[in-house]
């Protein structure tokens, strides 16, 4: 089973990926996990990518492509896989498009996390608190937030009018949302 996960950032898309993909036995992929290991690590795209990152900007899309081109290749996505935080530009979703096209593959399910702004800002700072995650002060939320609307939003749109988006209510426990996103994605609930 092949999904894209959307949401904004602090919607939960992490914790509910990695659930998910548990429970479906696919491997999982989160770009900006996949990011920060690299910024741990020193390498030149970690470094990169941690001055973006910083600022609540994203990533040229070449350079995020490049990862994910990489990434999709691997023999362990062949049964399927879930992405978290990609794609986040139409310019990413366009490029996965054609990827997928030239394999004769498609995505099956694309949940869309739904939170009203008021928690997801809530959310955020009360990770920045917790984990010190160095994009969640308060600037460079409200900065994620802004390019999260002119840049993802359009990605929503993009596979609403392909008639593979659910919209997932994405408030209320990590639990209840989690049961609400593996009734959606169909099969039985563990
Ligand atoms: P969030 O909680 O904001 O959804 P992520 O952990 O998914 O955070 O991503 C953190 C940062 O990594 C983003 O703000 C962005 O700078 C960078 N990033 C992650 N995925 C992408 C992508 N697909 N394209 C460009 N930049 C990305």
């Amino acid at each position: 089973m092949r999904i894209v996960l959307l949401g904004p950032p602090g919607a939960g898309k992490g914790t509910q990926a990695v659930r998910l993909a548990k429970n479906l036995n696919i491997p999982h992929f989160s770009t900006g996990e996949m990011l920060r290991a690299e910024a741990a690590e020193g390498t030149e795209l970690g470094r990169k990518a941690q001055a973006i990152m910083e600022r609540g900007e994203l990533l040229p899309d070449m350079v995020i492509m490049d990862v994910m081109g990489h990434v999709l290749a691997k023999k362990e996505c062949g049964a399927g896989y879930l992405l978290d935080g990609f794609p986040r530009t139409l310019g990413q979703a366009r490029a996965l498009d054609s990827l997928l096209q030239e394999r004769r593959e498609s995505l099956d399910h694309v949940p869309f996390l739904k939170v009203q702004k008021e928690e997801l800002v809530t959310r955020l700072l009360g990770r920045a608190r917790k984990d010190g995650r160095s994009d969640d002060t308060k600037e460079v939320i409200s900065r994620r937030l802004e390019v999260y609307n002119t840049e993802t939003r359009p990605v929503v749109e993009f596979y609403r009018s392909r008639g593979i988006l659910m919209e997932i209510e994405g408030e209320g426990s990590p639990d209840d949302v989690f049961q609400r996103l593996r009734s959606a994605v169909g099969k039985k609930v563990a």
